[in-house]
């Protein structure tokens, strides 16, 4: 398995220039190739890997970029026809031009110089070395183990430049079993609630740029679209949106290490996503806390480190169970009610507590069953 670390880089303007050129070349490659490919037919990769290099003949601007970039596109674009043949995906499409997102991804090639081996990618502390563009400035906040595979140069809409590195998983240094067992609740005031008895909140900066987001947003709405003050506004949000993905990724990045770290068994609830959409108090909640992402980080993290992470069945009453004698009370589906007392057992119940003690308790039983 690999691993993923996302840098910030700093490309100089003519690194930027070389990269937007990979971007744009990444991208003719393969909808070029898409365009000659059929639903019933996708030629082998040799094969159009051959006519690549023809094609770059006839295209001199083929040349300038990443060459690792163009070959990666193909093999995307053969990724893509395998997942649409085995009926996991849809046809693929043309990329666009103005997507939200550009990239390319270049890989690692050894070089045996005369008296070491050369690699033409290669990670310093304050920068990463990457094929055509040299060394750029990077924002490498902590060292990268293991063996770096390939890389995945990127630009956001706000014109933010990152590197995602990718390295081989099994060269990474597995953290020591942690010995806990954990039931997380999906909160809807704080982020997280766990059957430990913490509730963990979003960060409080968030709350504030999201502030700002909504004005920018309605000003933006009252401006004249071909305006200097669209553009600018545009792009002040624009650059306010990653700030806040950035956040927010950043903490649940922290927030699953911390609890991978001291857990063994980690159980989540599974979330009928459609079933809450519905409810449009709890769909903003949702999209909010990015629940799912962050379930997914939990998976990921728990498969390097060995720790066993379990999914509760979707129709498993979490919250309107007593935790202590396992009576139901229905009354608790209203989301108002935060605190109640159990008609059997008369025990007091925080709602949200409750919630991840019963999902542990099911999630363990569902485990020794399996
Ligand atoms: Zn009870």
């Amino acid at each position: 398995m690999n691993m993923g670390h996302k840098i910030r880089i700093y490309p100089t303007p003519e690194q930027e220039e070389l990269c937007n050129k990979s971007f744009g070349c990444a991208r003719f490659v393969y909808n070029h190739f898409l365009g000659m490919a059929s639903e019933s037919r996708f030629e082998s990769y040799n094969k159009y890997n051959k006519q690549l290099t023809a094609l770059k003949n006839e295209l001199p601007w083929l040349k300038e970029p990443d060459k690792y970039a163009l070959q990666s596109a193909l093999e995307d674009l053969r990724d893509a026809f395998n997942r649409f043949f085995s009926r996991q995906n849809r046809y693929p499409k043309f990329k666009r031009k103005h997507g939200p997102k550009q990239s390319y991804r270049t890989y690692i090639v050894a070089n045996q110089g005369k008296d070491k081996i050369n690699y033409n990618i290669e990670l310093s502390k304050e920068a990463i070395k990457l094929p055509k563009l040299g060394w750029v400035k990077a924002n490498v906040h902590k060292p990268i183990d293991g063996q770096i595979k390939s890389v995945t140069v990127s630009k956001t809409g706000s014109g933010e430049f990152y590197a995602s590195v990718c390295v081989e998983a099994d060269s990474v240094s597995q953290i020591p079993s942690g010995n806990g067992e954990i039931g997380l609740d999906l909160g809807i005031k704080d982020f997280v609630v766990t059957s430990s008895g913490e509730k963990i909140a979003n960060p409080k900066t968030l709350a504030k740029h999201e502030k700002r987001i909504a004005l920018l947003q309605r000003n933006l709405s009252r401006k004249n679209k071909g305006s200097k003050n669209y553009a600018k506004n545009k792009a002040k949000l624009a650059k306010l949106h990653q700030k806040v993905a950035n956040i927010r990724k950043d903490f649940q990045h922290k927030l699953s290490h911390r609890i991978v770290r001291d857990n063994q068994i980690i159980i989540i609830e599974t979330l009928r996503v459609k079933n809450m959409l519905k409810n449009r108090r709890l769909s903003k909640a949702i999209s909010d806390v990015s629940w799912s992402r962050f379930a997914t980080m939990l998976e990921y993290k728990s498969k390097w480190h060995k720790r066993e992470f379990h999914k509760v069945g979707a129709f498993f009453a979490s919250s309107q169970l007593c935790h202590v004698c396992e009576h139901k009370n229905p009354d608790v589906k209203d989301l108002d009610i935060r605190v109640w007392e159990c008609p059997k057992c008369k025990t007091v119940h925080d709602r949200d507590f409750n919630a991840a003690k019963n999902i542990l308790k099911q999630g363990l039983k569902e485990l020794k069953t399996a």
